[in-house]
């Protein structure tokens, strides 16, 4: 059975992406730093290890990818999807609100993708960055936001290209809006119905719409497929449109 690392996987669109790769035969080391949301998603789960980690810390990253192995004995892939929100324009948003941001969103997918290279080697492994359609296009809140997700963007690249010869493949999916916890807390509502106006779908997607294109990034069935950055958005990419 092939072993999947999902960080952020306590809810929302990890949750999702769990539920498909456990249905597709998948074992998933499901990582969150919400220890209580995590031990709920755990109760009714089987082929699952629950690792209580912060990705933001090089400490709890190195033993999370310890743990995973003392477990499983393996990694075949590694999608990096935790993820913080903060909607704020430049001359608001401070330091630390800036650094709460990085850590998570961009730090956290340097920190648990070396910590995890060793073990993608033996499998020549696959990893999935989850960025945004805001790491494609600016607005006038997402400074800290956007500017993660688009260094995720490029970092999936460095690691396509450094770790191709290895057999190791990497790829960003940039979600358009999903009525998750996360995008609930900053999508107000003129932002909600602009973005219903401006996806060519008139629509938020689901978390498991996310979550296939995930898993389909992982799977033998895009063994040829790495650098890529794929928005799943129900069009709204194509429109040209500015972020709301
Ligand atoms: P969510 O808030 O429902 O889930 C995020 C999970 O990540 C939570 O369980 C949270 O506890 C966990 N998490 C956050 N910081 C962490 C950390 N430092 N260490 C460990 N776990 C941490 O959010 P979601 O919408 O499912 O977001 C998943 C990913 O999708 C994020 O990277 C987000 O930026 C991205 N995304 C979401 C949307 C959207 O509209 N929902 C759109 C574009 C991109």
């Amino acid at each position: 059975m092939k072993t999947a690392i999902i960080t952020g996987a306590a809810r929302g669109i990890g949750l999702a992406t769990t539920d498909i790769l456990l249905a597709n035969g998948w074992q998933v080391a499901m990582v969150d730093r919400d220890a209580k949301a995590l031990a709920d998603a755990l109760e009714t789960r089987t082929n699952v290890h629950g690792i209580d980690c912060d990705v933001s810390d090089e400490g709890s990253v190195k033993g999370m990818i310890a743990e995973t192995l003392r477990h499983f004995g393996q990694i075949d892939a590694l999608v990096n999807n935790a993820g913080v929100a903060d909607f704020c324009p430049i001359e608001e948003t401070d330091f630390v609100r800036w650094k709460t941001v990085m850590e998570t969103n961009l730090d956290g997918v340097f920190l648990c993708t070396q910590a995890a290279i060793p073990a993608l080697k033996k499998t020549k492994g696959a990893i999935v960055n989850i960025a945004s359609i805001s790491g494609l296009r600016a607005s006038t809140l997402r400074v800290a936001y956007g500017t993660s997700k688009a260094a995720v963007i490029q970092l999936t690249l460095q690691q396509a290209v450094e770790l191709g010869e290895y057999g190791i493949r990497a790829n960003t999916v940039c979600p358009g809006p999903v009525r998750t916890k996360l995008a609930m807390a900053v999508h107000t509502q003129d932002i909600i119905d602009a973005y219903h106006d401006a996806i060519p779908l008139n629509r938020y997607g689901s978390e498991a719409e996310i979550g296939e294109v995930i898993a389909f990034l992982i799977s033998e069935k895009a063994s040829f497929v790495t650098g890529q950055t794929i928005a799943a958005d129900g069009g709204f990419e194509a429109t040209g449109v500015g972020l709301p």
